[in-house]
């Protein structure tokens, strides 16, 4: 293999106390041989809007992945954030199933040191704590039934689920060179891995920062669509173009906010008897003295802003069943801020930018399903397809006898040939 995987080897065993070391070796080894006849890549583009492919470079490769397979939009699941998406991508599954509800998480089934378990994106322990991921990933089932995978980062590629990890993953690094990611994916699918994934979040990033009309988001749709061309190069390269089925989706789409637009929750949550889960979608954990209705009649009161119980959660949101969602589940306008008179003084020009995390059905935060391969059709542009969908149609373009999964069926034959 390449100087480019031997490095690796070291990195990671350095990074994880030499644990990995083995699982590298072995995996080199298990990637020799066989080699696969098909292969997948799957990349997230975090942030990428549907609407964002219109300015995407003209004769660049999202275009022409678009040339194959292009749905008119991805709809997320709620909360449209991240970890719940992209794990929602690879298994099929609400987060009410798979058990992401947020990025941020608290399961009060399980107490560590008479505390709530608590899981957030920089919580690396918790990362790597499969007690935390539900469902089957789609590495689990290609792992499973004979198919080596490599992840260049994937929410969950770092935990082992259900005794299993991908053959190759390296832990999160938001600092690793978008060309570096691509070249350690290229180096893996030469080596025979059957479905590798990668993840870019640098749109994401400048759509926070500058809200998702900014001439930073166009700049950091061009970088994502170089490093796609370079995929695509590299692909050509080892000979693996003509096998190899390229998906590119997102997570969820971005919409403005702004000082302007602003609801302060002082005067309907007392905060000492109140833990509140600050986003896009607030959680109210109340404590035993708190009237729960009468809470939820203050919030709603409020403009702009929905509270309910989160039994009451409309069902087509499919966020009740988990112990890890909050008991009050507050929605909030797309492009509003439920915040507190605090944050608001301490924070002198926020909210500004861009954010997600609001109703799947809003139009700003629909997200990105292009495909283009050898199993996929051509020229083709269908309607929305949902997050939970996508599974069933990787697990179909890989030929994998897929787990039970939340998304339609129907899908599949939509897209694929
Ligand atoms: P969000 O604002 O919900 O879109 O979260 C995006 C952020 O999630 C990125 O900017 C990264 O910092 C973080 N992130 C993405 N993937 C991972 C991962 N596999 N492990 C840890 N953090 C991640
Ligand atoms: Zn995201
Ligand atoms: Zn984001």
């Amino acid at each position: 293999m390449r100087r480019l995987l031997s490095a690796l080897v070291v990195v990671l065993a350095v990074l994880t106390g030499g644990r990995q070391l083995q699982g590298c070796a072995s995996a080199e080894e298990a990637l020799a041989e066989p080699e696969a006849e098909r292969a997948l890549v799957l990349v997230s583009v975090d942030g990428f809007r549907w609407d964002y492919l219109d300015r995407a470079p003209e004769g660049g490769a999202l275009q022409w992945i678009a040339g194959g397979v292009r749905a008119e939009r991805l709809v997320p699941v709620f909360p449209s954030k991240t970890f719940p998406n992209h794990y929602s991508l690879v298994t099929g599954l609400h987060p009410e199933s798979h058990g992401i509800v947020g990025n941020t998480m608290r399961d009060p089934s399980r107490l560590e040191d008479g505390e709530p378990a608590r899981f957030s994106l920089s919580n690396r322990q918790a990362l790597v704590d499969g007690r935390w991921w539900g469902g089957e990933p789609i590495w689990v089932t290609a792992e499973t039934q004979g198919v080596p995978t490599a992840t260049v980062f994937w929410p969950g590629s770092e935990a082992e689920i259900g005794g299993v990890r991908p053959t190759t993953w390296l832990p999160y690094d938001g600092d690793m060179a978008y060309r570096d990611r691509v070249e350690t994916a290229l180096d893996w699918l030469d080596a025979g891995a059957g479905l590798a994934t990668l993840y870019f979040e640098g749109v994401d990033t400048a759509g926070h920062r500058f809200g998702p009309d900014a001439p930073e988001v166009d700049r950091a749709i061009a970088e994502v669509d170089a490093a796609l061309a370079a995929l695509v190069e590299g692909l050509r390269e080892i000979g693996r173009l003509d096998d190899t089925d390229l998906v590119v989706v997102s997570d969820h789409g971005m919409t403005p906010v702004s000082r302007d637009r602003v609801v302060v929750l002082d005067g309907a949550v007392d905060y000492d008897a109140v833990d509140v889960d600050w986003g896009e979608v607030v959680g109210l954990w109340p404590d035993e003295t708190v009237d729960v209705d009468a809470l939820v009649a203050r919030v709603s009161a409020l403009p702009h802003l929905t509270a309910m119980r989160k039994a009451d959660v409309p069902a087509r949101l499919h966020y009740s069943a988990s112990d890890r969602i909050p008991p009050v589940v507050v929605l909030v306008d797309p492009g509003w801020t439920a915040t507190s008179q605090g944050y608001l003084d301490r924070n002198p020009s926020r909210p500004s930018g861009g954010a997600h995390g609001f109703d799947p059905a809003s139009s700003d935060m629909g997200a990105l399903f292009i495909a283009r391969g050898p199993r996929f059709r051509e020229g083709v542009t269908t309607g929305p397809i949902h997050a939970v969908d996508v599974y069933g149609i990787l697990a179909a373009a890989l030929a994998l006898d897929p787990a039970p999964t939340e998304g339609d069926p129907e899908a599949v034959e939509r897209v694929l040939r």
